[in-house]
């Protein structure tokens, strides 16, 4: 069984590429009868925020990522946000500074950013070169009388190579000395994310490390910590990047990148997460649509890709337009009103209602696009699209076609669908007409359009009264 982790900084709300981790990793808990840990990596205090927090949990719940242990359901590793481990962070720290494994640093920020220059320009990796390496104890002293807060820094053994054996990425080898001595805690007492990390995931008993690739240059440092502290290292699975279609990082500029906009946007939770789990991993055999069930059964690491994945709308649209379909209209009829509230159109009551989004149901990838789909509903007066749809009415059979349907409907003024569809195959026989002699007339009579929904819906929707209205207003 594994234990897996979400480790979101709550910075800003959930990422498609955060929910894409997230995904995996609950994913392989789930398959391996494991356990999927959410924790808080709020170290960054100026930017973390609670509603960031609340955020990013209320989007793990709508995609149904739940979590056994972590941030608000609690458990025997709490607590799960990092600034409330404070304790824990600095025990560690003591203890690889009792070992010469850790320094007290005091370089000032400009010092910092000389060295940084003096490196670039001499084509060489920027890192810390180790001026506070072997401070004698006068020289801290010193600093200290100064008032100069320090950090600490972690000492990174020189000439070493780490070796990553990565269950996406294979075996990647960092060199040491390309690192520099990093920042464990900051001055004013906070751990550095690769630091509380190691910690975290090594009290917390994490098996697995699923996360972007984006983190792959942070994981020989933790490597070294692990090392340095006795504690045994996870395994890692370093995920790709997610790019847009331009084949550049997935931004804003290729879309929307918060899942809450998706949500707004009128996407379905298991639409999203049969994307995601796109996003990178490759079912065995052709079929694309799986609900998070089957993708326990099927998700594999060792079918996630090392090359990177493009964002593609249009498939996310054609995921959305599936499950909207495959979804019972009672479900698309709640989701949908807010959208319709929104737009300033009325929702009819009762069962109309359900009828008026069954009419719609095949017609939409997403949510919102349902305003749009039942305006010919709510135009009580006809429009034509072009002239060939008002020559139709022209047809020499139309009067009498559209007689009839009044007549039909004057003795059921308010049909149900079924009833309309019987109304509908009555008049052909009776008129001795062909369907296309009857319906075309019918639809563009009431709608000015030559396609849209089911005529049945609509004319349970309108109704006797709202048929003859159109009809009344109707100018060839
Ligand atoms: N807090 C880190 C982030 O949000 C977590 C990285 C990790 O999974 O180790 O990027």
């Amino acid at each position: 069984p594994m234990r897996v982790r979400f480790a979101p900084s709550p910075t800003g709300p959930l990422h498609i590429g955060g929910a894409r981790s997230a995904l995996f990793n609950w994913l392989m808990a789930r398959k391996t009868g494991g356990q999927f840990i959410v924790r808080i990596e709020d170290t960054d205090l100026e930017r973390s925020s609670r509603e960031s927090e609340q955020n990013i949990l209320a989007s793990l719940r709508w995609l149904g990522l739940n979590w056994d242990e972590g941030i608000e359901v609690g458990g025997p590793h709490g607590p799960y946000r990092q600034t409330e481990r404070l304790d824990l962070y600095r025990e560690a720290a003591e203890k690889l500074l009792a070992q010469g494994q850790a320094y007290y640093c005091y370089c000032s920020e400009e010092e910092l950013e000389a060295e940084r220059e003096q490196l670039l320009a001499k084509g060489e990796l920027p890192r810390y070169l180790g001026k506070c390496r072997h401070l004698t104890p006068a020289e801290r002293a010193a600093k200290e009388a100064e008032g100069v807060k320090p950090v600490i820094r972690f000492r990174v053994p020189e000439g070493e190579k780490v070796v990553i054996d990565d269950l996406v990425r294979g075996q990647v080898v960092f060199e040491t000395d390309g690192i520099g001595d990093f920042v464990i805690v900051k001055s004013d007492g906070i751990p550095t994310y690769n630091f509380a990390v190691v910690i975290d995931d090594s009290t917390m008993e994490i098996t697995h490390v699923i996360r972007g690739e984006e983190h792959l240059s942070n994981t020989p440092r933790q490597i070294l910590l692990y090392q340095a502290l006795g504690l045994k290292s996870p395994q890692f699975a370093h995920v790709s990047l997610i790019l847009g279609k331009d084949r550049t990082k997935m931004s804003k500029r290729h879309g929307s990148t918060a899942v809450e906009q998706y949500k707004k946007m009128g996407y379905l939770p298991e639409a999203l997460v049969n994307f995601l789990v796109l996003l990178g991993w490759a079912p065995q055999g052709e079929n694309e649509i799986f609900s998070l069930e089957e993708l326990i059964q099927e998700f594999s690491l060792d079918r996630v890709a090392k090359s990177p994945a493009v964002f593609d709308m249009d498939k996310l649209n054609y995921l959305n337009g599936y499950y909207i379909r495959h979804s019972a209209p009672e479900r698309i009829a709640e989701l949908a009103r807010p959208f319709l509230v929104e737009a300033g159109l009325n929702p009819p009551e009762g069962e109309k209602y359900l009828w008026l989004i069954q009419a719609v149901q095949e017609r939409i990838n997403c949510l919102a696009e349902v305003v749009e789909a039942v305006q010919v509903f709510y135009q009580d007066e006809v429009k034509f699209e072009d002239e060939a749809a008002r020559e139709v009415l022209k047809q020499e059979q139309v009067p009498a076609v559209l007689a009839a349907l009044l007549h039909k409907l004057e003795e059921n003024p308010a049909p149900t669908p079924e009833e309309a569809k019987g109304v509908l195959k009555t008049l052909t026989k009776e008129l001795k007409l062909g369907g296309k002699q009857v319906y075309m007339p019918i639809r563009i009579a009431l709608t000015g359009q030559a396609h849209g929904p089911e005529l049945y819906f609509l004319l349970a929707i309108l109704g006797y009264s709202g048929v003859k209205k159109r009809l009344d207003s109707l100018r060839v």
